[in-house]
């Protein structure tokens, strides 16, 4: 079985995602760790992201790798070297939609995404599941939220809180600022590229997530595999 769980930054798919995986004894998939860590390699290597043939090259080179710990969590390791924590700098993701919008870059993505799955049940998360990864997939959810509300989670997670589990942090305004910017911009490239922008499949599940909790979105999804 796969389930695709697709959207925009920051609408929480990872958290659902990963749960969703865990609650059903499914493989969680994380797509958009493996554009980070090509990214992260154009970085290391001094590739300029908009050399659409170099960084072509460097995502060929690259060796992504996920290792999953005994607590549940998951490491990503790239040519060896753990890179768990370096894929999720602001570096990286002010380039990871220049990156990802690379036409060959996706072909191989997506080649290697199926390649992981196999015939295995996986929880697949990202921008082009639904629509291109696993077009057949028997569950598809469409994640959305008010671009302020992902904002402000995404201010929480970095201030050390963590706002579905009820956990509070100080939040500085100017950096939640930031981030809403950071956010938009990479919405408005990943859903204007050329090659497969960011869409809703036709036959995905909207789920609007700003007013929900974790809890209440996993009994809709878990609603959907049932039905
Ligand atoms: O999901 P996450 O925010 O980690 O994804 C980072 C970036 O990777 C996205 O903004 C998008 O540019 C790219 N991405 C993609 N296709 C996917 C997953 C991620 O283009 N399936």
């Amino acid at each position: 079985m796969k389930i695709a769980i697709d959207g925009p930054a920051g609408s929480g798919k990872s958290t659902i995602a990963r749960a969703l995986a865990e609650r059903c004894g499914m493989t969680y998939l994380d797509t958009g760790a493996m554009y980070r860590s090509v990214t992260w390699a154009c970085l290391r290597d001094g590739v300029d992201p908009s050399d659409l043939a170099a960084v072509a090259d460097t995502a060929a080179r690259s060796d992504v790798r996920f290792v999953r710990e005994k607590d549940g969590s998951q490491r990503v390791l790239l040519d060896g070297e753990d890179v768990t924590a370096q894929i999720r700098t602001p570096e990286v993701d002010r380039s990871v939609s220049i990156v990802s919008a690379v036409p060959a870059v996706r072909a191989l993505m997506v080649e290697r995404q199926r390649a992981l799955a196999g015939e295995g049940d996986v929880v697949a998360e990202g921008r082009d599941i639904g629509t291109v990864v696993f077009p057949d997939a028997e569950v598809k959810v469409f994640l959305t939220a008010d671009p302020r509300a992902r904002a402000h989670r995404r201010a929480v997670q970095r201030a050390g809180g963590d706002a579905a589990a009820g956990v509070a942090a100080e939040v500085d305004p100017e950096q939640e600022r930031a981030i809403l910017e950071g956010i938009e911009r990479r919405d408005r490239i990943d859903s204007t590229r050329e090659t497969t922008p960011l869409r809703r499949a036709d036959d995905a599940h909207l789920l609007d997530s700003s007013d929900l909790t974790v809890e209440q979105e996993l009994e809709q999804i878990m609603g959907l595999i049932a039905a």
